[in-house]
């Protein structure tokens, strides 16, 4: 697979053009999609892909999306999962208003639509199980084999297919089969299996039923009685498509909808696929379903990953027919666009070093004005406490500074932003010769960052008041999966797994207005990165994401022409 190069955001896509062309030429008055998942997990960035494509459809052309779960394996399905999907595709900035939907709000009607095929000659009941049905299918290059149940009598059927909804059988004894062409060229249409028997209780319908009607049964039939026009999934679903057509073309349904298939989401250093995730999870690889290193909607949202960055992402990738690999760094190239413009910038210091200005007053405080954020003068500023003891990064000094360090270094003046120039005049070790605190000097007419003689230091340092720092944990991201391309050749893909994907530092300190802000807000620590409150955060225990780095890699590369590497 190649890996995908950007489209324009305002390009429509094949699908939109099918859709345009429908309405233009009067094949449907009102356009009307879904988004179908089944509550088998957490929802991922591919799905935030379908479902921008989905409702944005229904919103671009005025018509409608619907939000369906596709309940019909229950042994798999949790009521966790449908309320997490609902509220991941809420804050994605959808809604599906009075059209909430499940297939299993269909099951009678599926029922009785298999037995209308039964009765038709276009269905039967078969006693094969599930190893010989497989045997029976054949092969891409041989045909398969009739089953020896499929010629038994119409009403033989009818009377098992309802003694299988009874509860007579046992899991696995019997199953409904359409009765298509054993010989056809697409397995699919060698009579594939409509109903099976599961004695599971069901999280919407509980014990009313113990026979569940296939994907392939209950999708297109679900999509007619809704009225759905274009019933958009993934490529996996193409050679599914006859059998989709041949079910509506059998069945009395009361709309004739459409399949279109679309290349899926694949993105490097991570796995889209829910078995897998569900894996992660189970066998304590994460912290669960919304970790914030996982490709989840809930975890990019923990990390503070923006809905808006998602949506525009999902414009950024497009829609093709081609299966493709896009770059993790494209997607986190539209988060950092916005929060470059959005994210209140503040000071946070991560491997804290202690500084005593030696002619500012003890017990003075000064509230130094700080603009919040550069990009948007409609942000303001806010004020920061000063004082005579600060602490700033441990990294932004150095005894012996190299020809191209121009930060802190003794002797040497610098800026503390919006505040003072400072000047380091004395270093203080201890027993081990570890650096451990440093006297300065301020210059108190460089009041806000700006001298009157017009003096330039070369580094700009952000700090925190010592009395008034907070306390914070601070934990770092980097991708969940060591390689681009996860368990590729034969690898064992949880072999794959970045070691170092957490890091975990204690005794960070942050300003003040910190310990306030609310989950769900990303603000920029300057000259650090975009970090965000966890959800693990309490009063007098902060803990922030780090969402990313300030650095942007994939623009660079975009820059430079290299991002295209088929
Ligand atoms: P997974 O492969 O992760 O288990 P799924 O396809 O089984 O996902 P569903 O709940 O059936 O998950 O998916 C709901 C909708 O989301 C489907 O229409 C499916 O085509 C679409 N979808 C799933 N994964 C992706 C992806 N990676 N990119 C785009 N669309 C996706
Ligand atoms: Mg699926």
């Amino acid at each position: 697979m190649s890996i995908q190069p950007p489209t324009s955001p305002d390009r429509g896509d094949f699908i939109r053009e099918i859709v345009a062309a429908d309405l233009r030429e009067g094949r449907h008055a009102t356009i009307v999609t879904r988004f179908p998942p089944e509550p088998n997990g957490y929802l991922h960035i591919g799905h935030a892909k379908s479902i921008c494509l989905n409702f944005g459809i229904a919103r671009e052309f005025g018509g409608r999306c619907h939000l369906r779960f596709d309940d019909t394996n229950p042994t798999k399905e949790e009521q966790e999962y449908i309320d997490a999907i609902e509220a991941d595709v809420r804050w994605l900035g959808f809604d599906w208003g009075e059209h909430l939907y499940h297939a299993s709000d269909y099951f009678e009607q599926l029922y009785d639509w298999a037995v209308h095929l039964v009765r038709a000659g276009r269905a039967y009941v078969d006693d094969l199980s599930a190893d010989e049905i497989r045997e029976h299918r054949g092969t891409l290059t041989e045909p398969g084999r009739n089953s020896p149940w499929r010629d038994r009598p119409v009403e033989e059927s009818l009377d098992l297919f309802e003694r299988m909804r009874r509860g007579e059988f046992p899991n696995g004894a019997r199953v409904l089969r359409a009765r298509i062409d054993m010989a056809a060229p697409n397995i699919n249409l060698r009579d594939p299996v409509l109903y099976r028997i599961v004695h599971a209780a069901h999280p919407r319908t509980g014990d009313a039923w113990c026979v569940y009607p296939t994907y392939d049964f209950a999708h297109g039939q679900s999509d007619a009685i809704e009225g759905i026009t274009h019933s958009i999934c993934t490529l996996e679903f193409e050679d599914h498509r006859p059998l989709y057509d041949w079910l509506i073309e059998n069945l009395p349904v009361p709309s004739r909808p459409r399949q279109y298939e679309f290349a899926r989401l694949n993105l490097t250093h991570t796995v889209l696929s829910k078995r897998v995730l569900l894996r992660l999870v189970n066998e304590g690889h994460v912290r669960g379903w919304d970790d914030p290193r996982m490709p989840t909607i809930s975890g990019l949202r923990r990390r503070g990953f923006p809905a808006e960055g998602i949506r525009d992402f999902a414009a950024m990738i497009g829609v093709a027919k081609a299966e493709s690999v896009v770059e993790m760094g494209m997607l986190e190239h539209a988060v950092r666009d916005v929060l470059n413009r959005t994210a209140p910038r503040r000071f946070a210091v991560l491997d804290p070093l202690k500084v005593v200005i030696e002619n500012y007053p003890a017990g003075q405080v000064e509230e130094m004005d700080v603009v919040n954020n550069p990009e948007d003068p409609s942000a303001g500023t806010r004020r920061v406490p000063f004082t005579r003891e600060l602490w700033i990064e441990r990294d932004d000094f150095m005894e012996e500074p190299p020809a191209k360090f121009f930060r802190l270094a003794p002797g040497r003046e610098v800026r503390l932003r919006s505040a003072y120039f400072v000047t380091c005049r004395d270093v203080v070790k201890d027993a081990a010769g570890e650096v451990v605190e440093l006297r300065c000097t301020y210059d108190p007419a460089t009041r806000g960052g700006d001298s009157p003689d017009g003096r330039r230091p070369k580094a700009t340092l952000h700090w925190i008041s010592g009395d008034h720092a907070m306390p914070a944990e601070v934990r770092q991201y980097d991708h969940l999966f060591s390689r681009p391309d996860p368990g590729a050749d034969g690898r064992d893909l949880f072999a794959d797994l970045n070691p170092d994907s957490e890091t975990v530092l204690r005794g960070c300190l942050v300003e003040p207005i910190l310990a306030e802000m609310p989950a769900g807000q990303t603000v920029q620590f300057e000259r650090l990165g975009y970090f965000c409150p966890d959800t693990d955060s309490a009063p007098g225990a902060l803990v922030f994401n780090r969402t990313l780095t300030l650095k942007d890699t994939w623009a660079k590369l975009q820059a430079q022409g290299r991002h295209n590497t088929a």
